[in-house]
C-alpha cells in the first residue's frame, strides 16, 4: 500500500504556523514511507475564501521548502463538490441518513434545553428531500468508535454519546465533515495527521467512512499549540502567520527546525540540527501529545544562531530584501541610489553577530547610506551632557589630523582624547557615536566610522556638535 497523506488547509486567513508544522510533519511523514503529499486547499467556505489566501498558502509552503511542483496538487475541495453530493445521496439511499426540519428552537422546546443535541425525532418519520431539509447522519444506538491514532492510541467514542450530526444543509450543500472524508476517500488518502482541533469530529467522520463502506484512514492528531499562557494560538491574540515572521526576518530553516521541535525533539538533547537529521530521526508516533508552547523568545534565539552559521556572502543575499525593500517587505528609510553595496559588505560579518531576525539589519546600517543620522532624540538627550561640546571638539581635532583612516587609528586616537578628561573609552565614545549613527547601541564604532570614511564622519561630529552650541 502506498501511504498517502494530505495537507488541507482553509484558504480563510492568513497561513497559521501550526498549519505549517502540519504541514512539514505530513511532508516528512510521507518523505519516510515512500509516500504522497497532497496538498488539498478546503475551498467550499465561500464567504470567507480568497484566491490571495490560497496563494499565500502555497507560498509559504515554498519558503519552508515544500515546494511547488514537488507534490500532487493544489487540488480544490470546491471541484469534488459532485462527488460530495453524490455521497449524501447515497448515505440516504441506504437508509443511513434522513431528512430533518427542526429548528435549533425545535428541538429546545422538546428538550427544554439548549445545551442537549439533537434528539432524533425525525429518525423514523420517513421525512423526503425538501427545500429547508437538513440531511442527518443516523448515528448507531450502541457500540464504540474506536479511532486508530499514532499520537494517542485508541481513543474511543461511545456511539449513543455523538447525535445525528447534519450531513448536508438546507439547500442540498453537504458540510465540511463529509467534504473532508469525501475528498480523502477519492484522493486515497491513507494516513489523516491533522491539529487536534479535529479530534472530536474524528468519530464522526470514522462512522462516515464505515457508512460509506471504505476502511478508514490511519489517524494522528498533532498536539494543538499554545501560547505562554498555555491559551491556544489565536489570530486575534497572538502572532501566528508564517507570513509575519518571514517579513521580520526569519530564516526558512530556522522556522522549520523550531516548528519540528513543537512536541518533538531529535535525539542527544540537540534541538538546532540539519534539515536532513529531522528528516531522519523524527517519529510521528513518538510527537508528544500535550499541548506544544509556542515560544517566540526561543525562535528569535534559534534565528539568531541560524544567522550567525550563515557563510557572509549567503547573510548579505539574505539582507537584500531589508536592505532594498523587495516584495512586502516595507523599504528601508533611504533612496535606493545611496545603498553602497561596499560599504555593507564591509560591515556585515560585524551585524550578523549581532541581529536575532534579519530586518534589525536595517537600523544597523542606516547611518551608512542615509545622507545625515536619523537622530534618536531620547539617546542624544541622555548623551550629550555637559563636556560633550569638549570631548566633541577634541575628537574632531584629532581625527582631522589622523594620516590614516583606520579603525585601530581612530580607537587610540579616542582613547586618548577620553584619559586626558579621565573618561573611560565607553564614556567618550557615547557622544561620538550618538553624533555619527544617532544611536547610543549598534555596530562597533570604530569599524563603523572607517567604512563611513574621513569626510562623512567629520561633518557629522561638526553637526552635533553645532547642535550643542
Ligand atoms: N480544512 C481544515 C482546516 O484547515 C483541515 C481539516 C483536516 O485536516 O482534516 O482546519
Amino acid at each position: 500500500m502506498t501511504v498517502r497523506v494530505r495537507f488541507a488547509p482553509s484558504p480563510t486567513g492568513m497561513f497559521h504556523v501550526g498549519g505549517a508544522r502540519s504541514a512539514l510533519q505530513n511532508w516528512i511523514y510521507a518523505k519516510q514511507q515512500g509516500g504522497v503529499f497532497v496538498l488539498r486547499i478546503e475551498d467550499t467556505d465561500a464567504a470567507r475564501n480568497k484566491p490571495e489566501w490560497t496563494e499565500g498558502i502555497l507560498s509559504a509552503l515554498d519558503w519552508i521548502g515544500i515546494s511547488r511542483g514537488s507534490y500532487e496538487g493544489p487540488h480544490f475541495q470546491s471541484e469534488n463538490a459532485g462527488e460530495h453530493r453524490a455521497a449524501a445521496a447515497r448515505l440516504y439511499e441506504s437508509g443511513r441518513a434522513y431528512y430533518c426540519d427542526c429548528t435549533r428552537e425545535d428541538v429546545q422546546a422538546r428538550t427544554g434545553s439548549q445545551y442537549q443535541g439533537y434528539d432524533g425525532y425525525h429518525r423514523d418519520l420517513g421525512l423526503g428531500p425538501g427545500e429547508g431539509r437538513a440531511l442527518r447522519f443516523r448515528t448507531p444506538d450502541e457500540g464504540l468508535t474506536v479511532v486508530v491514532d499514532l499520537i494517542r492510541g485508541e481513543p474511543t467514542f461511545e456511539n449513543k454519546l455523538i447525535e445525528d450530526f447534519v450531513i448536508a444543509r438546507g439547500d442540498g450543500s453537504p458540510v465540511f465533515l463529509l467534504a473532508n472524508v469525501v475528498d480523502d476517500m477519492t484522493m486515497g488518502i491513507t494516513h489523516v495527521i491533522r491539529a487536534e482541533e479535529h479530534l472530536p469530529n474524528t468519530p464522526k467522520q470514522q462512522l462516515l467512512w464505515d457508512a460509506l463502506g471504505v476502511k478508514p484512514p490511519i489517524w494522528a492528531h498533532v498536539p494543538v499549540v499554545v501560547n505562554e499562557k498555555r491559551q491556544k494560538l489565536s489570530k486575534r491574540r497572538d502572532k501566528v502567520a508564517l507570513e509575519a515572521y518571514r517579513e521580520e526576518g526569519y530564516l526558512a530553516g530556522a522556522m522549520r527546525n523550531y516548528l519540528m521541535l513543537l512536541g518533538w525533539a531529535p535525539s542527544g538533547d540537540r534541538e538546532i540540527v540539519p534539515w536532513s537529521v529531522i528528516e531522519d530521526e523524527f517519529r510521528l508516533e513518538e510527537v508528544n501529545p500535550s499541548p506544544a508552547f509556542f515560544d517566540e523568545k526561543k525562535l528569535r534565539a534559534f534565528n539568531g544562531e541560524y544567522i550567525r552559521a550563515l557563510p557572509v556572502p549567503e547573510f548579505i543575499d539574505a539582507c537584500q530584501p531589508w536592505l532594498t525593500g523587495t516584495g512586502t517587505i516595507a523599504p528601508p528609510p533611504w533612496q535606493p541610489e545611496e545603498y553602497d553595496a561596499d560599504a555593507f559588505a564591509a560591515v556585515a560579518p560585524l551585524a550578523q553577530t549581532r541581529i536575532a531576525v534579519l530586518s534589525e539589519i536595517v537600523p544597523n546600517v542606516d547611518f551608512l547610506f542615509l545622507a545625515s543620522p536619523l537622530i534618536d532624540e531620547a539617546a542624544w538627550t541622555k548623551t550629550m551632557k555637559d563636556g560633550s561640546a569638549d570631548l566633541l571638539d577634541a575628537a574632531i581635532a584629532a581625527f582631522e589630523a589622523l594620516d590614516t583612516w583606520d579603525a585601530e587609528s581612530l580607537k587610540s586616537t579616542l582613547e586618548a582624547v577620553g584619559a586626558e578628561r579621565g573618561l573611560k573609552l565607553g564614556k567618550t565614545q557615547a557622544p561620538v557615536r550618538v553624533a555619527v549613527t544617532g544611536r547610543t547601541v549598534g555596530l562597533p564604532l570604530f569599524e563603523s566610522l572607517e567604512v563611513l570614511g574621513r569626510e562623512r564622519t567629520l561633518t557629522r561630529m561638526r553637526a552635533a556638535r553645532v547642535r550643542l552650541v
